[in-house]
């Protein structure tokens, strides 16, 4: 399902030249169009004809209103059920060209070919698709692999470093919840950059597709990878709401601290293991003052989590460094002090 590709591309010319396509749609945003697609073009050697569709970039475009206009240029331009949609971007092309693709006509073939380390580690990976509703995240979308992932890691050499930081939380997160030896090698990076992370996005893709191919519909294991996202979310609609928006692995880093703390305060991690886990996040990610957010917002997201049942919060902890148990519930207090721990 994941190929690195190699630097003239040979497996995607392959993939292609194998099928049938009618036609191809290559989806980028105005930063992909401008720095990943040339390599791709320069590359990609085929007969089909294709056609290339802009939007522009950020989360903000990740709604209805974009989906509606790529629907109406798929018909305009006669896309039929034989096409094929490429996914050049990161996690807001991967999820939105992905949801795209699988509603129009019902469903017609797209591939992913991540260009953030988020989109390479995480979105990308798992056959979720979907746009945002609102102010709520990823309300609508459809569960549907892509035919295939092609990651190119030196596509991550003109990503903004913030963005590269944002992420490495998902990878820290991997390894936090699923692979002690992972997590050690991540910490013992002592600066940043595409150079030092290069050779650990492999293990990163494998955590995730592992978790994936064994609960496609998170009924039970593929919550794990929840672990942080409870809070992280919550903060990161509350920076967004307030107009001050934070990138989604900033707010996933102050989650995984909240969290590794609340997983002490739940008694399944010892007080240690908590120090040391959240200490090594400080390192990379600066402190980010939440105190303006009050409790009960806070709360009334945490109620809203589409990973709820019965108006109970559950949330996915670390049960060891590697390990992790999913749908805990946890005392009020226990929240509003892992929350507080935070704001310290
Ligand atoms: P993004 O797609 O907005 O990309 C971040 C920025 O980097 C954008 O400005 C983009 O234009 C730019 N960019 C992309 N590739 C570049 C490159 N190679 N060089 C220079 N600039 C480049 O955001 P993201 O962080 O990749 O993804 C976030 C989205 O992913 C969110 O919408 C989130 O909900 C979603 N997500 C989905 C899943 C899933 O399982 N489907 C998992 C995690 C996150
Ligand atoms: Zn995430």
């Amino acid at each position: 399902m994941i190929t690195i590709l190699n630097d003239n591309f040979s497996q995607l010319n392959d993939f292609l030249n194998e099928k049938t396509f009618s036609k191809i749609f290559i989806l980028v945003d105005e930063n992909t169009h401008e720095y990943c697609l040339p390599v791709l073009l320069g590359n990609m050697e085929t007969e089909i004809e294709f056609e290339i569709l802009e939007i522009e970039a950020g989360e903000e475009m990740k709604n209805i209103q974009t989906a509606n206009q790529l629907w109406e240029i798929l018909t305009e331009m006669q896309a039929d059920r034989k096409a094929l949609v490429i996914n050049l971007g990161g996690g807001v092309i991967t999820d939105m060209g992905g949801f795209v693709a699988s509603t129009y006509k019902r469903g017609i073939q797209f591939i992913n070919i991540p260009t953030t380390l988020l989109s390479m580690c995480d979105a990308s990976i798992g056959g979720k698709t979907g746009i945002d509703l609102m102010h709520y995240k990823n309300m609508v979308g459809t569960f549907t692999f892509p035919e295939k992932i092609f990651a190119y890691p030196k596509f991550l050499e003109t990503l903004p470093f913030k963005e590269l930081r944002s992420g490495f939380a998902e990878m820290l997160k991997h390894g936090l919840i699923a692979d002690k030896k992972h997590w050690e090698n991540l910490i013992s990076i002592s600066k940043l950059n595409v150079e030092s992370i290069m050779p650990h996005i492999q293990t990163s893709m494998d955590i995730k597709q592992e978790v994936v191919e064994k609960d496609f519909h998170e009924k039970n294991i593929r919550k794990t990878l929840n672990f942080g996202h409870t809070i992280g979310h919550a903060i990161e609609s509350l920076c967004l709401n307030q107009g001050n928006p934070i990138l989604h692995g900033e707010a996933v880093a102050i989650g995984l601290i909240c969290e590794a703390h609340l997983s002490y305060l739940e008694g399944l991690i010892s007080k240690d293991d908590s120090k040391i886990i959240i200490e090594n996040i400080q390192r990379y990610y600066p402190y980010i003052d939440i105190n303006d957010f009050k409790d009960e917002d806070i709360f009334g997201l945490l109620l809203n989590d589409k990973k709820n049942v019965d108006s109970k919060i559950n949330f996915s902890l670390l049960s060891g460094v590697g390990s992790c148990v999913f749908d805990h519930q946890c005392s009020q207090q226990n929240i509003t002090d892992s929350i507080n721990f935070y704001r310290k």
